[in-house]
């Protein structure tokens, strides 16, 4: 990821700030809290894509918008996300030969599925071409090799890019060889044992590979490299992947706080938080396998319904256009629920001024650095980094990736910006203390990544106002739209 810092004056923003700071200051920490409380409870059992834990919340949130007094989008608070999920099956194997034999691997002690679709979890093989590392075929390393009907071998950490050349290039299919057992294991645990994707052929995945492949652990890497030359591998491979597929449904949640101008409130800014995590997995040396997603992201919701709230209780200062907020599922299982938004959108996309992305950790102090992702030429980073500057915040920024909800959206040309908080220091701490302050609460995708009596949300109260005031400006006029 490019990341540059910029800590700068820019031009005039659109309505002086001390006019706004009074309004957006109004983020009600007791919500957070509340809100924050409910959606990762043990009850949800950490809100799996498409399951019960998931429908509960779904219904929270929906409950919570009715309260504010905020309507569906169109007559519906639900859009419903058709998925398929494929358990992968013990029978699936992969066997490799070469003159002088053949040897039979084994799911999962060997290798996995990568993630995939009805058109990518299928069997493949062929002969093997070794492709070095997966940055240096996205990065154009492949040269003149041919890789045409041949399955590429690939060491090193993975990248969707990669697989997308190797596709351009006709490979067969890939495998990633892992040869750390630990990191190997890892893989498998995270993936586990299913496969989500979605049931409509045609709504276009921002994150799924077109690419047949597999993650091989360290006994296939020394089996396939041991003692050659990588450049003539005498392998030929067939991987047999066998499947149980069942469809399911998950959910987008959306409501509807329409804009006091009549001429304007057809374009909506649109406000988003995945509201689905990781679900029941493997435990941790506690022996909790139920992973809460409090940070991630039940404080997104929480920011969102904030948020909401601040606006629809604020009848002083109402904005012109109306403020949507989509909870959206399936962010954790590769960006299921805002792909299938786009394709399609409950507020049509050539309507909405700006989407703002919240996500990606709940800071335990108000942080005075930001990482704006998704920042190019549409104006609403410069937005962001001016607001940054008027507080004397640092920012570092780069484009979109598909690494959080907004991405969907920024790949069909919709101005599209995902708020991260920055790392320590925090306001009013020391270095030292704000980094102990960060160790204590940084739980990323872990079952300890859960509700806590003692968390202060101040830092909470100055993302979604970050968030708010962004909105505000773009009201004002500020996209020039
Ligand atoms: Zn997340």
């Amino acid at each position: 990821m490019r990341t540059t810092t910029i800590k700068l004056i820019l031009p005039l923003l659109a309505l002086p700030a001390a006019s706004l700071l009074g309004q957006d200051a109004a983020i009600d920490t007791l919500a957070l809290r509340a809100h924050t409380y409910f959606l990762s409870h043990d009850l949800l059992e950490g809100r799996a894509t498409a399951s019960r834990g998931e429908r509960l919340a779904s219904a929270y949130i929906v409950a919570q918008c009715r309260a504010l007094g905020l309507g569906p989008v169109n007559t519906e608070f639900i859009q419903t996300v058709p998925l398929e999920e494929a358990l992968v099956l013990e029978t699936t194997d992969l066997v490799a030969a070469a003159p002088g034999g053949e040897i039979r691997f084994g799911y999962p002690a060997d290798f996995i599925p990568n993630v995939g679709t009805a058109s990518t979890l299928v069997d493949f093989g062929g002969a093997t071409v070794f492709v070095s590392d997966s940055k240096t075929v996205a990065g154009g390393g492949l040269g003149e090799l041919d890789v045409a009907g041949k399955v590429a071998v690939t060491l090193g950490p993975f990248r969707g890019a990669a697989a997308d050349t190797l596709t351009a290039r006709g490979a067969a299919g890939m495998i990633h060889l892992v040869g750390d057992e630990g990191a190997y294991q890892l893989y498998a645990r995270s993936r586990g044992a299913t496969r989500l994707y979605h049931r409509e052929a045609d709504v276009r995945s921002s994150f799924l590979p077109e690419l047949p492949s597999v993650l091989a652990g360290p006994r296939i890497a020394r089996a396939l490299l041991e003692g050659r030359s990588p450049t003539a591998l005498p392998w030929t491979v067939a991987v047999h992947v066998a499947l149980e597929q069942r469809p399911v449904d998950a959910a987008n949640v959306a409501c509807v706080l329409p804009g006091a101008d009549p001429a304007r409130r057809d374009t909506a800014i649109v406000f988003t938080a995945h509201y689905d995590h990781l679900g029941i997995g493997t435990p941790d040396e506690s022996g909790d396998s139920l992973y809460n997603g409090f940070s991630d992201n039940a404080a997104g919701v929480a920011m969102l319904l904030a948020i909401a709230r601040s606006l629809a209780g604020d009848r002083s200062a109402p904005l012109d256009y109306s403020a949507v907020f989509l909870f959206l599922s399936g962010e954790e299982r590769g960006l299921l629920g805002s792909d299938y938004y786009v394709a399609h959108p409950m507020w049509p996309l050539e309507r909405t001024a700006a989407v703002v992305n919240l996500d990606a950790g709940a800071p335990p102090a108000p942080p005075t650095s930001w990482h704006l992702a998704g920042v190019d030429s549409t104006g609403l980073g410069a937005i962001a980094i001016g607001i940054a500057a008027e507080h004397g915040w640092d920012i570092a920024t780069s484009s979109a990736r598909p690494n959080s909800d907004y991405y969907p959206f920024a790949r069909e040309g919709v101005p599209a910006l995902f708020i991260i908080p920055g790392p320590a220091p925090y306001e009013g701490l020391t270095a030292d203390s704000s980094k102990a302050l960060r160790r204590r609460w940084d739980h990323y995708h872990q079952p300890d990544d859960e509700w806590a009596e003692d968390f202060p949300f101040s830092g909470l109260a100055r993302y979604a106002g970050y968030a708010l005031r962004i909105a505000r400006e773009i009201d004002a006029g500020a996209l020039g739209n």
